[in-house]
């Protein structure tokens, strides 16, 4: 018999007839096997489970638990969206449909917008497409013979597409019933097991992402292997909206866009501002004890000054164009780091005196595309708890863990505790990217992982992902849906203090380069604070919260007691309002419930009479009549403690 050799992931080796499928080896492994698979790997690439091997190879069989394989899922789920929309709207023209992050999109072209009740429809026909278990066929045909189909079926956009990609002579192409797409694969084998989907929603995307290409309509779609993915992902999803900084910095006034003003410059309402307010001396506090000097600097510098720095050859593109003024060029600036270097220029320094660490919460601006802005969380202005501090090579491991304990410390006041670390290196095998010598790279590594060892925090290498002047700390925060993003980061910098030619006077009474730590503690004020709304759904814990306390009593009749216990709670340092407004106590507390503040005092005529308020909490409800001292000192406790309430500690 004509053999080849499949070799298995565990090692073993089976010899099969040549031709043989990566389905009929999943079969002959298990039932079990066979029924799970989507999708085969031969030798580093996906092929269907039915393309016939030809050599000897190794082969896994991929079921739902490879990330991969989902994807594979999700890809044929994009075809199955084809499919379907093909047959109930049979003159619409085709882009691509990739799979994506929890599930797919299709692009086509039509008059009519797709409605909510065409997507029912569509999702209808794809659950019966699905059901009716239509295998998705691979075939080769010739360029020639791919394009004339295409043009006979009028889509100009596949022919577009095969003119530029397919390779000669042979293009691959795969069916599912009368559905037949231009696509390298792999697919899962029948449309049969894709049950767990739902059509999310329609965005207009210009052809191949250009704005000067024709517009066509997205359907996306999310798409799992097992329904109760699918469940929890539209679960999460809806908790993410509820929690949607956006809708609750409307719902609780904290910010505010204006058209007027311009895209992704947010403007701090009184609330908002008071959450920001509450951040920035935090931080401040925590700076000033922890030995940073804090600076001013104006936002903007002359052209010069980011040309020195570099920035101008790097980061130009993400700056806002320079203007002109006075035969000089001035430019907002993106970062704050050269301003702070001159003012550690700005006199000599002795080994004695570093490190020097200035602080300041720096206000920058970056070009960010208007397709990217979204409410607090990416804005063209930005204030960051930004520092550098200046030290010899000897300080580095000492500063950046005191920067780590800042960064600890203030995620636990904060109550952030969905994070991680990653130390991002150079990548060894690519070393010309990047600035400085070996030597200089190979002491920042070394020093950054003894730190963070030291500290006992577990960390990620990532090579390759360290900034070109030096390598870097990124502390990554995940949001409702898992997302990751870097909110603090601290970087070893060679190259500024070069370009700067900064020097400090050594024990030997020599000049010296010192080197430049990058660090950011909370991020920029915006983020930070988009964060926290998401995270607290708005129910700040009491520190921060915009309005700590409102007064509500009961009838007119109190609303002179009630004046005093205002008075008496503002007098105590206390965020406070009084709703003196002629409406029933249930509507009064239903609005303080919405707002989220964290305590109502309730008062009527016994309180009156008795010196004391009724306390009630947002979250435990209703705490009983307490003494005005009792509640005040109770209050201040919770406050100068940073105590947490989160709705989880608070429901126990
Ligand atoms: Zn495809
Ligand atoms: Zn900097």
């Amino acid at each position: 018999m004509d053999a080849i050799q499949i070799t298995l992931p565990d090692g073993a080796s089976r010899e099969m007839p040549r031709g043989t499928t990566a389905a009929q080896v999943a079969a002959q492994i298990s039932p079990r096997l066979a029924k799970e698979a989507l999708v085969a790997r031969v030798d580093g690439g996906l092929i269907d489970l039915s393309q016939p091997l030809d050599r000897d190879v190794k082969l896994s069989i991929l079921t739902a638990k490879d990330p991969e394989a989902v994807q594979v899922f999700r890809h044929s789920a994009a075809h199955l969206l084809a499919a379907a929309v093909l047959e109930l709207y049979p003159n619409v023209k085709l882009g691509i449909g990739p799979p994506i992050e929890n599930g797919f999109f299709y692009e086509f072209v039509r008059e009519a917008p797709f409605t909510p009740e065409d997507l029912e429809k569509i999702e209808a026909k794809m659950h019966e497409l699905a059901s009716r278990d239509i295998p998705n066929e691979r075939k080769l045909i010739p360029k020639a013979e791919a394009l004339e189909l295409y043009r006979k079926s009028n889509q100009e956009f596949k022919c577009e597409l095969v003119e530029e990609k397919a390779e000669e002579p042979m293009v691959s192409f795969y069916t599912t019933g009368k559905f037949v797409d231009f696509c390298r694969g792999p697919h899962i084998p029948s449309t049969g097991r894709i049950k767990a989907f739902k059509l999310m929603n329609v965005a207009g995307a210009y052809w191949k992402g250009d704005e000067k290409n024709q517009q066509m309509q997205r359907i996306y779609g999310a798409c799992f292997v097992e329904q109760k993915q699918l469940d929890e992902y539209l679960r999460r999803l809806e908790e993410a909206k509820r929690r949607d900084h956006r809708r609750v910095g409307k719902e609780l006034e904290l910010f505010a866009v204006s058209d007027l003003v311009g895209a992704g410059l947010p403007l701090w309402l009184p609330k908002g501002a008071t959450v920001r307010r509450q951040l920035e001396e935090y931080i401040l506090e925590r700076e000033r004890e922890a030995g940073y000097q804090h600076v001013y600097t104006p936002d903007l510098a002359k052209v010069d000054l980011y040309k020195r720095s570099g920035h101008w050859e790097h980061y130009h593109e993400d700056m806002f164009p320079p203007m002109e003024l006075e035969h000089e060029e001035l430019v907002l600036r993106p970062m704050n780091c050269p301003h702070h270097i001159l003012i550690y220029k700005s006199k000599r320094h002795s080994y004695r005196e570093l490190p020097v660490r200035l602080a300041e919460l720096g206000t920058m601006y970056r070009y960010e595309r208007s397709g990217v802005l979204s409410g607090l969380s990416r804005v063209r202005c930005m204030t960051l708890n930004d520092a550098h501090i200046f030290c010899t090579p000897d300080q580095i491991k000492e500063e950046f863990s005191g920067v780590m304990r800042l960064v600890e410390r203030a995620y636990r006041d904060l109550g952030i505790t969905q994070y991680s670390y990653r130390l991002s290196l150079r990548d060894p095998a690519n070393t010309e990217k990047y600035v400085a010598g070996d030597e200089m790279w190979a002491l920042a590594e070394r020093v950054l992982r003894e730190a963070l060892d030291s500290l006992g925090l577990p960390y990620k290498e990532a090579p390759g992902e360290a900034a070109f002047y030096g390598p870097k700390l990124d502390i990554q925060l995940s949001d409702v849906m898992g997302h990751e993003e870097t909110y603090s980061t601290i970087q070893i910098d060679f190259h500024l203090p070069n370009q700067f030619d900064l020097s400090y006077i050594g024990a030997d009474g020599r000049e010296h380069r010192p080197v430049m730590i990058h660090r950011g503690v909370i991020s920029t004020m915006e983020r930070m604070t988009s964060y926290l709304i998401e995270l607290y759904g708005g129910a700040f814990p009491t520190w921060l919260a915009p309005v700590q306390a409102v007064i509500l009593p009961i009838t007119e009749r109190q609303n002179e007691y009630a004046a005093t216990v205002r008075q008496e709670v503002f007098s105590a340092g206390i965020r406070v309002e009084l709703d003196d407004r002629n409406e029933k106590l249930q509507a009064k507390i239903r609005d303080a419930q919405l707002q989220k503040i964290p305590y109502m005092l309730v008062v009527g005529g016994k309180e009156a009479e008795a010196g004391t308020v009724s306390v009630r909490h947002r979250s435990r409800g209703d705490l009983g009549p307490k003494p005005m001292a009792q509640f005040l000192a109770d209050l201040r406790q919770e406050v100068d403690s940073r105590a947490l309430d989160t709705p989880a500690s608070a429901a126990k």
